[in-house]
């Protein structure tokens, strides 16, 4: 397949390699210049600009830091130089109303379009096994699954445009306070004079039982792998967990939907986020609420 692909950061470059590596014809683009290096340098062709990408691609996927940045790009030229019928696959995690406006004006432009955004972080991306939350027509998802399958190990077809989106913010929000609640239940655990291995071989088998606690338990220990044991390197850093549920709560209020924790956990994860948490692991979280308990 042809494909340009925008945006060669942390997450699109080693995704690009994975295509280039199947033996996809990818064409790349990024606006930073040592992006465009790094591509060079791991085996990634690039052109001049993303129309120069996109002037011959089938799917124009990108990879970008926000719904701005991908907005910005649809209305600057870059859906006037696809090839009329291109799939737009975006790969980004943004708005939900953001991706389906961006839906709207690649197909108002005579293409096709889809959102995909990803979870498993940078090892994922390298290793070709994230998992992708796709919003696409029926059709458009068995075109792009052949892709999909080379830098993932699992597509999800959640439904419509936004579909995609709506499934990250939706599971995110619930990691954000799930973590939370394991943290808080670690640290009154160590007041309560609970050994952490204790605590956790009760709540990993009992009605507790989550993901923050049996895989990315938020202290040392019961799981030797979890961020926890290398003093909350990431992971998935506090800053875009922050990033997420600034985007959960987005929705949360164009919905309307009586959500008190989602936002809360917003709010909590800002706060970690404005300090060393932009970088630790959202797990690190634990630390915050030991450093404001008496
Ligand atoms: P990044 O900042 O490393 O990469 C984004 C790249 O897009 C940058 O190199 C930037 O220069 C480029 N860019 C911006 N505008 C562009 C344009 N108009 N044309 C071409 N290039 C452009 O970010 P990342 O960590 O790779 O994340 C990308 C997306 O994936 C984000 O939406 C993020 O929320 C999501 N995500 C990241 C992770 C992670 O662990 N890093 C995990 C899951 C999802």
């Amino acid at each position: 397949m042809k494909i340009a692909f925008l945006g060669l950061g942390h997450m699109g470059l080693p995704m690009a390699v994975n295509l280039v590596k199947a033996g996809h014809s990818v064409l790349g683009f990024d606006v930073f210049p040592a992006a465009l290096e790094a591509a060079t340098r791991q085996g990634v062709p690039v052109a001049d600009s993303a129309e120069a990408a996109a002037a011959e691609a089938e799917v124009v996927l990108t990879m970008f830091p926000s719904g701005k940045h991908l907005l910005e790009a649809y209305r600057g030229g870059l859906l006037t130089a696809a090839p009329a019928g291109s799939l737009f696959l975006d790969c980004s995690t943004i708005n939900v109303d953001e991706a389906r406006e961006a839906a709207g004006l690649a197909v108002a432009a005579g293409h096709r379009a889809a959102d995909a955004p990803v979870s498993g972080g940078v090892v994922g991306a390298e290793a070709g096994s994230l998992t992708f939350m796709v919003g696409a027509s029926a059709e458009e998802f068995a075109v792009l699954q052949p892709i999909l399958d080379v830098m993932g190990k699992r597509a999800v077809h959640c439904g419509s445009n936004g579909a995609g989106q709506a499934a990250k913010i939706c599971n995110n929000m619930l990691l954000g306070i799930s973590m939370i609640g394991a943290a808080e239940a670690f640290v009154l655990g160590e007041k309560l004079g609970l050994e952490h291995q204790a605590l956790y071989d009760v709540i990993s088998t009992a009605s507790g039982q989550c993901w923050s606690v049996t895989t990315n338990c938020p202290v040392p220990g019961p799981v030797p792998a979890s961020p926890a044991n290398r003093d909350y390197q990431p992971g998935f850093a506090g800053a875009l967990m922050s990033k997420d549920l600034g985007l959960a709560l987005n929705a949360v209020q164009s919905t309307g939907v009586a959500a008190e924790l989602g936002p809360l956990a917003a709010a909590i994860y800002a706060r970690f986020a404005a300090g060393e948490g932009a970088g630790r692991d959202f797990s690190g979280i634990i630390t915050d609420i030991r450093d404001h308990s008496n």
